[in-house]
């Protein structure tokens, strides 16, 4: 059972004033540093299965799974097994091996493109994929929807979302409109010149993509778009923004859908799959490396074959096509589809989770609005009934404060939640229903302590 306990966390935090004198803000990667929710970072040691163990020897259920590579759970045997085969001979080449070919067969034949190429990260997939559209049309705007979030490649840091939604709404949440469609770069060093050929849409408003279409389409290379959104928190896209999205392709822009979390998570076609989309090109990331560093793009024939050296738009990578990276995600693909029934699993799983917090809320008196889409799922301290945080602009709304007074309750209990009230939860394979009481236990204590402070 779940105990309130503080953790001894003396390892972690040792190991956070030595990260901080050689790395900006002590991480690699900024939500990591618990900026928003307070309190020391735990720094992993270990994990297996659905626990990370930290530094100081505090198992937690983890409710990330390295940001959704975990699908079928930490140190997965038949992905441990294959990396140790190919680290027997070499772990880079430089040259094609059989390996790229391997995997490259597997993801066109499961998600139906034509073409697909291996890069190192979803910020490069999103990246390169962007270039290639805008080569492909010989236009240079793209347009994005606030709130989603494709990497860090300067264009794409204009309203967005994840660690940047974290930080534009703590720090008051003012957004810089400049006309329509425009709309001032998330980071510093993005020059103006830069994010002005980023337009920017309100996610899940199909008249708004519409007028933007009319007023600028022709102009417009690619529309990109989280297909489900992660990164605002989890916002389902409206059947209308869909038929939207189709829209566009009418007037000769191309649909890039980033797949990056919810690629092979929801379903092994992903959100595209599950939703029916027909986008021109898709990015991947996180599961198709099965945890090690790997991204990808694809699309039909006639546009990637635009891609060097067989065509004009270049893209390279001295380590894209890794041969650990490719027998990770070989193994990876290959145990999702020896068991098809998993995603199937992991929606119920989700589904029991997202109604035992609601539970767990509604008994304590705390408002909490949750919205759930297979293994994904967001609990927002809001107001809004269930299901009807659409857009960025609702997802901002919610309670911050609430939040990480919760998330500190729940890590108090041994549950690793999303440090941010701005990110999705993914569910693995390796949750039992043990876990899933445990969580919910914790969940219904951690609301209920929210109250009585
Ligand atoms: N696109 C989406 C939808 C993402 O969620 C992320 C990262 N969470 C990225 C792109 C960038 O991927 P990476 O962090 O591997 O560069």
């Amino acid at each position: 059972t779940p105990s309130s306990q503080a953790a001894r966390t003396t390892q972690s935090q040792a190991l956070f004033a030595r990260a901080q004198a050689v790395t900006p803000g002590g991480v690699n990667s900024p939500v990591r540093a618990f900026r928003s929710v307070g309190g020391t970072p735990r720094f992993i040691a270990r994990a297996n299965g659905a626990i990370l163990t930290d530094a100081d020897g505090n198992d937690y259920i983890d409710h990330i799974g390295s940001w959704g590579p975990m699908i079928l759970g930490h140190n997965l045997p038949a992905v441990r097994e294959a990396v140790i085969e190919a680290l027997a001979g070499g772990t880079s080449f430089g040259a094609p091996g059989e390996r790229e070919v391997l995997l490259g067969e597997a993801v066109t034949r499961i998600t139906g493109v034509d073409r697909v190429r291996f890069v190192n990260s979803g910020t490069e997939a999103t990246m390169s994929a962007l270039r290639l559209a805008r080569g492909f049309t010989g236009r240079k705007y793209i347009l994005k929807f606030r709130g989603n979030y494709h990497g860090h490649a300067d264009g794409l840091l204009v309203e967005a979302g994840s660690g940047l939604m974290t930080d534009a709404v703590a720090d008051g949440g003012q957004l810089n409109r400049q006309g329509l469609g425009q709309a001032a770069p998330s980071s510093a060093g993005v020059p103006e010149e830069y994010a002005a050929l980023t337009l920017v849409s309100e996610y899940n408003d199909p008249a708004a993509l519409d007028a933007l279409m009319t007023a600028r389409g022709h102009e417009i290379a690619a529309v990109i778009f989280e297909p489900v959104v992660g990164n605002a928190g989890v916002l389902i896209p409206n059947p209308e923004f869909l038929d939207a999205l189709h829209r566009v392709q009418a007037a000769g822009v191309l649909l890039i859908a980033d797949e990056v979390m919810t690629g092979f998570r929801l379903s092994l076609r992903g959100a595209t799959g599950l939703l029916g989309l027909r986008p021109d090109l898709t990015c991947w990331g996180k599961i198709i490396g099965g945890g090690l560093p790997v991204g990808a793009y694809g699309g039909r024939a006639e546009v990637m074959n635009f891609v060097s050296p067989q065509g004009p738009v270049y893209q390279a990578g001295t380590l894209s096509g890794n041969p650990l990276a490719m027998a990770a995600g070989l193994a990876m693909l290959g145990a999702l589809e020896a068991d098809p029934g998993v995603y199937e699993r992991l929606n119920t799983y989700t589904a029991q989770l997202a109604e035992g917090l609601k539970a767990g809320a509604s008994a304590a008196g705390v408002p909490i609005s949750v919205n759930q889409i297979g293994s994904m799922l967001t609990a927002f301290h809001s107001s809004a009934p269930h299901g009807s945080i659409r857009t960025y602009t609702d997802a901002a709304r919610s309670d911050t404060a609430a939040f990480a007074g919760w998330f500190q309750g729940m890590l108090a209990r041994g549950i690793y939640w999303a440090p941010s009230q701005f990110e999705s939860i993914f569910v693995s394979a390796a949750h039992t229903d043990a876990h899933l009481n445990a969580t919910l236990e914790a969940a219904a204590q951690a609301y209920a302590a929210l109250t009585v402070r």
